[in-house]
């Protein structure tokens, strides 16, 4: 089975308790969870049965040490998960608006996931890889692109194929040539999973499907739309499939794109039909929703599919 790699930041999630909860004061807080979307994604392709592995980099404390062991027992391959003495693990506090809007306050770049960096352990993890996702939020400092670049062209040089979701943290990308690394990205994107508003970031057109159309002449070979609870759309040149999203009940939405992602694209890579992917990746996603924490609501193949038995019997 073909092997992904992502590169990126690793940290723990701190939760406010109530919507609309303010950071100026005092207030409930839950977590710590283990997070990072390159992380969740990681997880949840292993969690899967594809082989897949993160380079990343965490401090020598308890919030690294929560992250490696989770992504462990989900049967990813850590190996290139670097241990900082002397630096902290990343954090991501996130308070939910009333609106269902987020807001994040990130240590990142001042955190060990800001030491990433191509040693000889990502060197190995890479030679033996046949894909990279890369998330736009990965793309936090100079360094990390470095990284995230040098692993797409590792694997290119191999033949192998690379997926991207912009995943765009305006709390994060602030770094000067964002834009241009993001490009740099798109550029060699076989499979491009942006969501919501992401897809016009990237196309100077203003309805989705001539966006789509643009996108395919450069030359990506398909796109997946993640549109929340209505689903996802699939589109190649070929045509498109949309699929409308399973029915649960949304307790905490951070995750679900990284899920999602992470189930089309093994499926993708193990040939599956673009319907079929597109619904492991729908059940996916909506199966993360279904848990307060990012990476809680990883589901196991078996687990998923039984999901998806249950909601077809029902529909
Ligand atoms: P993230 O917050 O992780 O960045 P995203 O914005 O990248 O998420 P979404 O479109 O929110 O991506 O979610 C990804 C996929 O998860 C959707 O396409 C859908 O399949 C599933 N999903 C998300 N929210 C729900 C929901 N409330 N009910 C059912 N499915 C959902
Ligand atoms: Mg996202």
């Amino acid at each position: 089975m073909k092997k992904l790699v992502s590169a990126g930041e690793i940290l723990v999630e701190i939760m406010a308790e109530r919507i609309g909860q303010s950071f100026l004061e005092p207030g409930p807080l839950v977590g710590p969870f283990p997070s990072g979307a390159p992380a969740i994604f990681i997880g949840q392709a292993a969690a899967l049965g594809q082989p897949a592995g993160l380079i990343g980099a965490v401090g020598k404390d308890d919030f690294g040490r929560l992250n490696i062991d989770r992504l462990r027992a989900l049967g990813a391959d850590v190996s290139a998960i670097a241990v900082y003495e002397g630096h902290a693990t990343g954090t991501a506090f996130v308070t939910y608006r009333p609106d269902a809007s987020r807001q994040f306050v990130f240590n990142i770049r001042n955190s060990a996931a800001g030491l990433l960096e191509m040693n000889d352990a990502a060197k190995r993890l890479l030679d033996g890889a046949d894909h990279v996702h890369v998330m736009g939020s990965s793309l936090f400092s100079e360094r990390a692109t470095e990284v995230a670049l040098a692993a797409i062209a590792a694997v290119k040089a191999k033949g192998g194929t690379v997926s991207f979701d912009p995943n765009i943290r305006r709390e994060i990308l602030q770094a000067s040539g964002m834009r241009q690394a993001l490009d740099q990205v798109l550029a060699q994107t076989d499979v491009f999973l942006p969501s919501g508003n992401e897809l016009f970031l990237f196309s100077s057109a203003a309805d989705e499907r001539s966006a789509v159309g643009e996108l395919l002449e450069r030359g990506i070979s398909c796109i997946v739309l993640k549109k929340g609870a209505d689903g996802a759309a699939y589109h190649d040149r070929r045509g498109m499939v949309a699929l409308p999203g399973f029915a649960v009940e949304e307790v905490d939405p951070t995750g679900a794109g990284d899920c999602f992602g992470a189930a089309f694209v093994s499926f993708w890579l193990r040939g599956a039909a673009p319907a079929d992917a597109l619904r492991i990746a729908n059940a996916c996603g909506a199966l993360a929703v279904t848990r307060k924490g990012p990476m809680e609501g990883i589901h196991r193949l078996a687990d998923v599919e039984a999901f998806i038995a249950k909601a077809g019997a029902h529909a």
